[in-house]
């Protein structure tokens, strides 16, 4: 019991320097481009979310590659395939990647409109009475527009627990026996959690700014429980580039010139956040 008192004490006195001195530096960067193969995604008029994502993902790897040399890129997909959600999350803490980057691209959900169209007559007994005909309209589009990138919400954080507890050399190497029962291994892992969060919000941010510099409709950075970005040990956000159902931002996504535009401003927010975390 005693031994265990002091060990505890000794692994809170440790704590931060187990916590801070790593994993500030960028040298590996996990692309993953949203769905894929049998998984279209979300439908444009033009294109399907799965092709616009690895668009974007290998040019901005490529990108990666020549503005920061010292920064390795993993992939999740570089084809048309589909990995699962847990092979990404294999994929990218296998590789030790310090940045989780999903690309998405947004839609918003169809609107029915019911419109009165003229009248006509029918029979009720004897009488013949006018009534209105309606005509139902299924929008598809929107005039919604814009960019918004979402980081882990604290709900989903048990799932990264186990993906931290599971990989992270970081808190195995340095405290020894732990195993994710012990309240020791709790507390560590919980500051582990907090620190990604809240550097995964940095991150967004960054991205987010360079969105809105190029006058990008900028709908923020949100929190929310994802599936795609709760199973990686390392910080992480999921960007929506664009919504695929308002027309002029899909042509725009399907363009050479937004692609470079949209995979610029990702680019720009990683070696702005790679700056600072490493300064
Ligand atoms: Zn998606």
């Amino acid at each position: 019991m005693r031994t265990r008192l002091i060990t505890l004490l000794i692994l809170l006195s440790f704590t931060p320097q187990i916590l801070f001195a790593n994993g500030k530096k960028v040298r590996k960067i996990v692309l993953d481009a949203g769905h894929g193969g049998k998984d279209p995604g979300a439908r444009g008029q033009i294109s399907s979310e799965k092709d616009l994502t690895l668009d974007v993902v290998l040019l901005l790897g490529k990108m990666i590659k020549e503005s920061m040399p010292d920064v390795d890129v993993v992939y999740t997909r570089t084809i048309d395939d589909y990995p699962s959600l847990v092979d990404r999350h294999e994929i990218a803490n296998r590789s030790g990647g310090d940045l989780f980057i999903s690309v998405h691209v947004n839609s918003t959900a169809g609107r029915t409109e019911r419109i009165k169209t003229g009248t006509k007559l029918v029979k009720k007994g004897r009488k013949k009475v006018r009534v209105p005909v309606y005509k139902t309209i299924h929008h598809r589009g929107t005039s919604t527009s814009g960019t918004e990138t979402y980081v882990l919400g604290l709900h989903r954080n048990s799932q990264k627990e186990d993906a931290i507890g599971e990989y992270s050399d970081n808190i195995t190497d340095e405290a020894g026996m732990l195993n994710t029962n012990d309240p020791q291994t709790a507390i560590i892992i919980a500051q582990y959690t907090q620190a990604y969060l809240s550097r995964s919000i940095t991150l967004g941010n960054k991205i987010q700014q360079q969105f809105a510099n190029q006058g990008r409709n900028d709908l923020g950075v949100k929190q929310k429980g994802l599936e795609v970005l709760a199973g990686s040990a390392m910080p992480g956000v999921l960007v929506e580039i664009g919504f695929i159902n308002n027309p002029e931002e899909e042509e725009y996504l399907n363009s050479n010139r937004g692609q470079k535009e949209v995979a610029g401003a990702i680019l720009k927010g990683i070696m702005a956040y790679k700056a600072e975390s490493e300064k």
